[in-house]
């Protein structure tokens, strides 16, 4: 790894956009937000001026509440011309959420990785009034709380399709290595992996914006997690890969658009503490697996402080995969506990 950067994050635009608003962050390129219901409870969107319509990145839940905003905000900061592309980073429903709506109400093309399109669609369908039998084995290996999962249990589950508008058939593929054109400049696409498969950055080659997506925050981590859906998947090891990669290509005077929080520069400096912040997590973890300890057990020496209910979800699918990275790596050993649950080990 690098020496340590020096130069400090910034955030050149303080304030946020007010709902229904709109900030320029740079020519012809506009900043938006939409509201969730969730701790994190906003994501950023971005409108591109490609002269004879707009290309739009992301686009929030689809609720009733974040149609009647993308109304407002066709009426308004976008009025004049129509919103002709979606371009779509990664198929979490934050972002893919209104992309179908877009698409079959207002007649734009979608454009996303092959990914990000299979996995929305699969899971727009993939609706279940019950939990799956194979989710509840995955949280009994997790070792979930017995309160946690009783509820579970018991409750219709979260279903992507609760928030994610239908997606018809059609999408035009955008991959890594390729260039697109929006916005009046040509963008280099890099796509990272980890908190979602093949999710697209764009780097432009005309002036210093990064559209960075989940992939890059400032002032939070992108959760990473290990689903029911590949038990075995080791998607930090990916997180970091991508990582190291975009380090590589970071520049101070990058202008980075991510899909949470504000505008920032000071990439390399973020990329130096995305990177540390999960070896220093696999650290304390190690260091925490003398005796035998479930995923479920890992939070205090993971995230170094309690979790509370509305966060026991995301936090236990990343503490799973902070130890399956340290299990496929053969840093850890693991068995099954009486009640199921893969309890974890160091190699001593
Ligand atoms: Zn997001």
């Amino acid at each position: 790894m690098k020496d340590r950067p020096t130069e400090g994050l910034r955030y050149p635009f303080e304030k946020p956009p007010a709902e229904g608003a709109a900030v320029e962050l740079a020519d012809g390129v506009l900043w938006m937000r939409l509201p969730l219901p969730m701790k994190l409870d906003h994501v950023n969107v971005y409108a591109l001026d490609d002269g004879d319509g707009w290309t739009v990145i992301d686009t929030g839940f689809a609720t009733k509440r974040s149609r009647a905003i993308w109304e407002s905000l066709m009426q308004g900061p976008l009025s004049g011309k129509p919103v002709r592309r979606v371009v779509v980073t990664h198929h979490h429903p934050d972002h893919i959420g209104l992309a179908g709506w877009f698409q079959t109400e207002h007649g734009a093309e979608l454009v996303t990785t092959r990914t990000a399109w299979l996995t929305g669609r699969m899971l727009t369908l993939d609706a279940q009034d019950v939990p799956l039998p194979e989710t509840l084995a995955f949280y009994r290996s997790a070792g979930m709380a017995p309160d946690v999962l009783a509820k579970r249990e018991s409750e219709r589950p979260f279903n992507f399709a609760d928030v994610v508008a239908p997606m018809p058939l059609g999408f035009t593929r955008i991959a890594d290595g390729e260039s697109i054109t929006m916005g009046g400049r040509t963008w280099d696409i890099y796509t990272g992996h980890g908190h979602a498969p093949e999710q697209a950055t764009f780097w432009s080659r005309d002036d210093e914006l990064v559209i960075s997506a989940d992939q890059i925050l400032p002032s939070i981590s992108p959760n990473i997690g290990v689903y029911a859906t590949e038990p075995m998947a080791d998607p930090i090891g990916e997180w970091l890969v991508s990582c190291e990669r975009f380090a590589a290509v970071a520049r101070d005077d990058h202008f980075v658009l991510g899909g949470h929080k504000l505008p920032f520069t000071g990439l390399p400096l973020r990329m130096f503490q995305l990177i540390d912040n999960h070896h220093g997590a696999l650290r304390r973890l190690v260091a925490f697996l003398d005796t035998p300890q479930a995923a479920g057990d890992c939070f205090m020496p993971l995230f170094r402080r309690t979790i509370g209910d509305a966060e026991y979800g995301l936090a236990l699918v990343e503490a799973v995969a902070h130890l399956s990275h340290l299990y496929q790596t053969g840093q850890i050993t693991r068995a099954r506990r009486g009640d199921d649950a893969w309890v974890y080990q160091r190699k001593d």
